[in-house]
């Protein structure tokens, strides 16, 4: 098979690969539907994770179970299937609290940018759909697999609840999906932080309520002007560099919450500072597998669509396009289809 080797800042190949087989017997192999391209995935692109050698890319799958080792039970060949990017067994006690992406066994799943695709630990990792959804739903599911599921957890460690103002810093894909979190939470103000024209656009239709153009110290006084001079009672950090750090933490009221999902890169935090701030900090990379059920869920009873963040579809083979979007910022998401 063919699949997304990146081999050095801005140099996506699609090359052959083996295709994979079951290795444990608590495998499945699957056949993919749809994949895409993450934000997260730009941190590599871009060379701020040096690549020291070929890497496969992607971690955000749904698709067909094609075939299932000796000792899955749960899972069958032929479902529809979503998983996390960390494979996880979903019985050790870090799953049990809530927290497969930090399972004991946890996997990293790195390659779905390709046709068929290994997934370790599948009767904990895999959720199937009651049915084979339609096409049009298929973008949506696949959005569970990492950027819905990311928001969701920013919304669920923030604390949002019905009638509370909510600040969302970053307005990138999970930023936008954040937004779409608190609404469905029944947020009652949504502000959401955000420069870009086509992006305030749909921060909009998701349910944003006000947006903050200005970044940094003047956004944190603009959010303030806009809260009385309190800060909000949620906010979510869906960025993970100093500056959107320092916003969140600065933007939220005295017992404030704060979800942060951006996976950080060079954040320090200043103890004096966080101690006299008040804030409740939670975050990290999102118990996904704990959310798969209820969005699954939403996505099929059509209460939730959060396919709406992809807005460039291309076969995977030009899957280096996609790249090139959205680190242009041509694009919000690339959806990928095998
Ligand atoms: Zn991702
Ligand atoms: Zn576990």
């Amino acid at each position: 098979m063919r699949g997304t080797v990146l081999y050095g800042p801005r140099d996506v190949r699609f090359e052959e690969r083996p295709a994979p087989t079951i290795i444990k017997p608590t495998d499945a192999i699957i056949r993919m539907a749809l994949t895409c391209v993450c934000g997260s995935d730009l941190w590599d692109y871009r060379g701020i994770n040096p690549i020291t050698q070929p890497k496969p890319m992607g971690h955000e799958y749904c698709g067909i179970v094609e075939e299932v080792g000796r000792a899955v039970t749960s899972i069958k060949p032929g479902q529809f299937v979503i998983g996390s990017f960390f494979a996880s067994d979903n019985t050790c006690p870090n799953c049990k609290a809530g927290y497969p992406s930090g399972c004991q066994h946890r996997e990293f799943i790195g390659d779905a940018q390709a046709p068929m695709l290994r997934v370790p630990l599948a009767d904990g990792t895999l959720v199937a759909t009651p049915d084979v959804p339609p096409d049009n739903m298929t973008a949506s599911l696949l959005a569970l697999s990492d950027v819905m599921g990311t928001a969701w957890f920013a919304a669920n460690a923030a604390n949002v609840k019905p009638g509370k103002t909510v600040v969302v810093v970053g307005d990138g894909a999970v930023g936008l999906l954040a937004v779409l979190a608190a609404k469905h939470r029944r947020a009652n103000r949504i502000i959401a932080m955000s420069r870009h024209t086509s992006r305030q656009k749909l921060a909009r239709e998701f349910g944003a309520t006000d947006i903050v153009t200005e970044r940094g110290d003047e956004g944190v006084a603009r959010i303030k002007e806009l809260t009385d001079g309190i800060g909000a009672d949620s906010v979510l950090e869906c960025v993970g560099t100093q500056e959107s750090m320092m916003e969140a933490m600065r933007s939220a009221r005295r017992g404030g919450y704060i979800g942060y999902v951006g996976v950080p890169h060079g954040v320090g935090l200043d103890g004096t500072e966080l101690f006299y701030a008040h804030v409740h900090l939670h975050g990290g990379p999102a118990p996904v597998r704990r959310f798969l059920p209820e969005l699954i869920d939403l996505v099929c009873s059509g209460k939730l669509d959060p396919g709406k963040v992809f807005d460039l579809t291309l076969p995977l083979d030009k899957a280096a396009d996609g790249y090139r979007a959205m680190d242009e910022r041509r694009a919000i998401k690339t959806l990928l289809r095998p």
